[in-house]
């Protein structure tokens, strides 16, 4: 080669890693509840999904998540690299503390302010200059930074970005969307996803499809309601892929299919709510309650004991302990001392974090009810299914899937924590995310990235 010509050659070489350093597009696609062993099992349907494998990575043993291994914890940490013991976000919505002695409840109406302690990868990356869109992603009613916003929230139309509503408005998008179910409405955000990718381009789309979860509460995991849900997701995430070949976007753009937690099959549910009402702790009147000095607000897997009144927390905490450890359906009680082992917060540094942790048993789901003498009810109606298990246990781990520009193809990812997306994420765009306590994971990255 001349030297002229590999002047030219040189320029170009660099220019284009300028270029997809710049360009680069991000797409993390949740599919809530999808757990990692339908990776390989072989009445799953998957083909969209294994086929970006087949082009990328998979996470053999899949990707341990966050506790409690509940839907918008999870979703936080996969947005902000750290784990709920610095996010903060415990529950599908806030804590509400009335006063000592009474009910604390979890209310899913808030913001993004009022629910994570620190900036999602949205924020950080708009402080750089980049766009992104968030379908259907919990946390971020109210975010400042995302461009194209249909938020996962109560009321989420009338907390949307005005012109994506008017846009999907117009166009018949939402048509159904009040009225319809969960496969509806998975439906209507893989349209709203599509619309986003094809009109505005994002640097960054954080896109959640649900109807798997519900599916999987209902009929439990491994089921053929399940496996059928599965792959009407792994239609929905075709259409995405598809929308970005649309765009001209696929040889820029990084996909990541992951899921915010995995399931269990449940045979029976234990009411630890029940046995405190009997033991005087809660009262309940007309099936309300009105007072509540010890009560369990359910996480699926785990229960979280609050005891409200401080004057009486010492001695309600020993009841709880004696009413609880060894009961059926229960393997651990756990206190303060436990949680930074499960990167929880405690409430001395949390005002929302519980005071003890009830751990369930494998087939065991923890309920809220405080009606009924039975502290243990099995199932009438076979399986049903639940998360919320700590996340050490393998059930609860999620798909891991990362393909396209700037991935390495075939490399063998062993495991992998949730945290790690985040920070694995902004690499791939650019941007620091210094915050984030989970690593990049360089080993499936592309040389140069
Ligand atoms: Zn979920």
């Amino acid at each position: 080669m001349s030297k002229v010509l590999t002047l030219v050659f040189g320029l170009v070489v660099s220019l284009s890693s300028v270029a997809s350093a710049v360009e680069r597009h991000v797409v993390v696609i949740t599919i809530d509840g999808l757990p990692s062993s339908y990776f390989n099992d072989p009445h799953a349907s998957l083909p969209v999904i294994r086929g970006l494998a087949k082009s990328g990575v998979a996470a053999v043993d899949g990707m341990q998540v966050s506790n409690p291994s509940v839907t918008w914890p999870n979703h936080t940490t996969l947005m902000t690299g750290v784990h709920p013991e610095t996010h903060g976000v415990l529950f599908n919505g806030g804590l509400e503390r009335s006063s000592v002695t009474k009910a604390v409840h979890v209310n899913p109406k808030k913001t993004q302010q009022e629910l994570v302690k620190v900036p999602l990868l949205f924020d950080v990356i708009k402080e750089a200059g980049l766009t992104s869109a968030a379908i259907n992603w919990p946390c971020t009613r109210g975010s400042t930074s995302i461009d194209d916003n249909f938020p996962d929230v109560p009321d989420e139309i009338q907390h949307s970005s005005p012109r994506l509503v008017k846009e999907l408005t117009e166009s018949g998008v939402l048509r159904h969307f009040k009225d319809g179910g969960s496969i509806v409405r998975d439906e209507v955000w893989t349209d709203a996803a599509c619309h986003v990718i094809r009109q505005r381009k994002p640097r960054l789309l954080a896109f959640h499809l649900l109807n798997l979860d519900s599916t999987h509460h209902k009929y439990g995991p491994n089921s053929a309601p399940g496996y059928t849900a599965a792959a009407l997701c792994d239609a929905m995430v075709g259409r995405v892929v598809k929308a970005i070949d649309d765009a001209g976007l696929r040889d820029r753009t990084t996909i990541f299919v992951v899921a915010d937690h995995g399931f269990a099959a449940i045979q029976k549910s234990i009411s630890p709510n029940a046995v405190l009402r009997r033991e005087g702790l809660i009262t309940v009147e007309k099936g309300k309650i009105t007072s509540a000095r010890a009560m369990v607000i359910p996480e699926g897997g785990t229960g979280l004991v609050y005891l409200t009144d401080p004057e009486t927390a010492t001695q309600d905490a020993e009841t709880v302990r004696r009413l609880f450890q060894g009961a059926e359906g229960i393997v651990a009680v756990l206190g303060p001392d436990d949680f930074a082992r499960y990167h929880m917060p405690t409430p001395a540094t949390h005002k929302d974090m519980a005071n003890l942790i009830l751990v369930a048993k494998d087939g065991y789901t923890v309920g809220g009810s405080t009606a009924g003498d039975e502290f243990v009810v099995e199932n009438k109606a076979g399986n049903t299914g639940s998360h919320g298990f700590v996340s050490t246990e393998p059930k609860m781990n999620a798909i891991f899937v990362a393909s396209g520009s700037g991935i390495k193809p075939g490399v063998k990812l062993k495991s992998l924590d949730n945290s790690d997306v985040a920070p694995t994420a902004a690499r791939l765009l650019g941007v620091p995310l210094k915050q984030a306590t989970g690593r990049i994971l360089t080993e499936l990255l592309a040389e140069g990235d």
